[in-house]
Parts: structure tokens; C-alpha cells; sequence
């Protein structure tokens, strides 16, 4: 066993959040912790990437500014074979669903996506993902060798991002892995969202239990007032009374606000796999028997439209 790696993913120019969170799995499993970044110029990520309790960084030049899914196969089965690691760790994102599956197939190891919980059982990595619409959690056993490790990739909010400076050796290598088979085109921004509800503290999270699409707007300015952001659950969305930017859940985002106040949300499964690993849950909802009830610390049976013009006089 010879420590994990960890695949830090980057977005023009910036490292994205989730390698942080990847750092602090791989951390939790003991033993050396690697990070390699793959970039043209892989230095300022690098440093970025010098994160508290990380023992290397492998700073790889190779490919373009773009992101290239064989360039980082390629490049991540030259690692692998030069550093045996027990285990590679990716974000569960689309960049990474683009290479690491390529990676485990070639490999010949195993390989599990969207995993919420990771422990080292023996020589095994225990790996926690769900089944059938989050309405099944299975424990994955993946055998481990050294040369042939795990390709796991780690649900993105699920662990604290690795905080402060580390202490990492930085080494610089330049690998040519030969011209890649995409062609980047051009890059297109995501539509933009006047909000990203995956950095909130506070989430005021509405459900269809507002009844009708002229209620939004009353929550939208409560939300406003108590300082929360806004965020819903699918029924508005695809009713269209809501951007998909705000909504939590299996098909949405998944959320880990300090404090999630939900008002008049059941607490279905596919809803309750984006924020029950929330901070602190506050659910109101007229029905005793809502799930909801079973993740939240606080509940009201209540209408929330009592609630709301409680709040109101508060605010
Ligand atoms: C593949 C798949 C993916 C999905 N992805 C998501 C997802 O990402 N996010 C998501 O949210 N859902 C998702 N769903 C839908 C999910 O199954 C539920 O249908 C949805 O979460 C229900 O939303 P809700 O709780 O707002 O509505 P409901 O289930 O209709 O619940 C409304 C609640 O409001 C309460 N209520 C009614 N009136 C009041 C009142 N005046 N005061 C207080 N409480 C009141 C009711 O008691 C009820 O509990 C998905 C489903 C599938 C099949």
C-alpha cells in the first residue's frame, strides 16, 4: 500500500473546490497523501494545491489549457505506474467521468462513481454510493493493490475542504503523451445563475406545500429579509416557476448549507440525497408523517404560510 492520489480538477486557470474536499478524503484514509495536477502550465495550480497534510504534489505539464479527457488518462496511467498508488480520488464531475472509468477499464481495477463515504477496511477501500434513485445505499468493497488501486470518485460537498498551507514537495515533470484525439473548439460558460446555492450558509428551501407559483414571491422576499438563499425542490422547477440553478436534490444540487430551513417539502428520497448532510435541518410541513421529519434536528407541524407571516413580523 503506498498512499492515495488525488486528481485535482481545474477550470480555467483555478482549482475548483472539490480537489480540497478530495484532499480531506484522502487524508481520513491515512497514510501518503499525493495530489497530482495535469495542466501546460501546472505550477500556480501547484501551489494552490500545496494543501495542508499533502506530502507531494506532482505538478505534470502536459496537453493544453483545456481539459482533455485522454491527455489525463494517459498521463494518470504513467503515474499510477511510477507511483503505485492504493487508490486514485477524482471529483464525481463531468470531466473526470470522461477519463477515470477509461482508467480503471485499462487498469483492469475497480472502479465506483458518486461515492459519499469512503474507509479503508484492511487491504480494501469500503466505498458508500447509492442505488435505485438513492432509495438503496450499498457498501462497495474495492480490492486495492499496489499498481492496480481503486478508481474512486467522490460526490462533490460531502467532505470539508482541506484547509491552510502545506508542507508538500512540489515536483515538476513534463510528460508527452502525444496529441490528443479531442479538439477543443471553444469554451462555453454555463448559462449564468444569479445564484450558487452549493456556497449558501443558509438555505430557505421551498416546496410544492407553497401551493401556487404567486407564493414564490413572497418566500423569494422573506428568504431576502432573513438573510437565507433561496433554493427549491424539483416540483418548481419543472413546473417552471424556478431556475434549475436553485434546485436541491439527486437531479439537482447537492447542498450542505450551516442551517437548511425546509417549508413544505416531503423529504423524498431523490431530495433528500442533495441536503441531509446538511448542517442543522429545520423542516415545517402540516403532515407528522413527512419524511422530512426524519433527517431534520428541529421540525414544526405547521402551515408554513403561519409560519411565514410569523417571520414577517420578525424580519
Ligand atoms: C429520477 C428522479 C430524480 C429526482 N430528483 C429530484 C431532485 O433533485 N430534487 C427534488 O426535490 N426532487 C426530485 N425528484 C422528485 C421527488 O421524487 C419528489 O417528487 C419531490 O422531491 C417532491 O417535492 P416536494 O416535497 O416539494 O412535493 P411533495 O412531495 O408534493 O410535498 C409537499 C409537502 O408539502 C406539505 N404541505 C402542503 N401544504 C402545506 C402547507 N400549507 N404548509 C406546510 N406544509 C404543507 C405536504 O404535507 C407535503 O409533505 C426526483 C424524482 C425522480 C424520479
Amino acid at each position: 500500500m503506498s498512499g492515495v492520489l488525488v486528481v485535482a480538477e481545474h477550470l480555467q486557470g483555478k482549482l475548483r473546490d472539490v480537489t480540497r474536499e478530495l484532499v480531506t478524503a484522502a487524508r481520513e484514509l491515512g497514510g501518503p497523501v499525493s495530489v497530482v495536477v495535469i495542466a501546460r502550465e501546472p505550477r500556480p495550480l501547484a501551489e494552490g494545491a500545496n494543501l495542508e497534510g499533502v506530502d507531494e504534489v506532482l505538478a505534470v505539464s502536459a496537453g493544453r489549457d483545456e481539459f482533455e479527457n485522454d491527455v489525463y488518462q494517459a498521463v494518470l496511467e504513467g503515474i499510477v505506474a511510477e507511483k503505485s498508488p492504493e487508490a486514485v480520488l477524482a471529483g464525481f464531475t463531468v470531466s473526470s467521468m470522461g477519463y477515470a472509468p477509461a482508467l480503471a477499464a485499462k487498469l483492469g481495477t475497480s472502479f465506483a462513481s458518486d461515492v459519499f463515504a469512503l474507509a479503508r477496511e484492511g487491504e480494501a477501500l469500503v466505498a458508500t454510493r447509492a442505488f435505485y434513485g438513492s432509495k438503496v445505499h450499498a457498501e462497495l468493497e474495492l480490492p486495492t493493490k499496489p499498481g492496480t488501486p481503486a478508481v474512486v470518485l467522490l460526490r462533490p460537498t460531502v467532505w470539508a475542504p482541506a484547509e491552510g498551507a502545506g508542507q508538500a514537495v512540489i515536483t515538476e515533470t513534463t510528460v508527452d503523451v502525444g496529441p490528443s484525439r479531442a479538439r477543443h473548439l471553444e469554451f462555453v460558460e454555463a448559462p449564468v445563475s444569479d445564484v450558487d446555492i452549493t456556497t449558501a450558509d443558509f438555505l430557505l428551501s421551498i416546496g410544492r406545500g407553497i401551493g401556487e407559483r404567486e407564493n414564490v414571491e413572497r418566500f423569494a422576499r422573506l428568504a431576502e429579509k432573513m438573510g437565507a438563499t433561496l433554493s427549491v425542490s424539483r416540483p418548481l422547477v419543472d413546473a417552471g416557476w424556478m431556475p434549475s440553478a436553485r434546485q436541491v436534490g439527486q437531479s439537482g444540487k447537492t447542498v450542505k448549507p450551516k442551517v437548511y430551513l425546509a417549508l413544505g417539502i416531503s423529504g423524498a428520497v431523490q431530495h433528500l440525497a442533495g441536503m441531509k448532510s446538511s448542517g442543522t435541518i429545520i423542516a415545517v410541513n402540516t403532515d407528522p408523517e413527512a419524511a422530512i421529519f426524519g433527517v431534520a434536528q428541529y421540525g414544526a407541524v405547521l402551515d408554513v404560510f403561519e409560519l411565514a407571516g410569523e417571520l414577517e413580523k420578525l424580519y
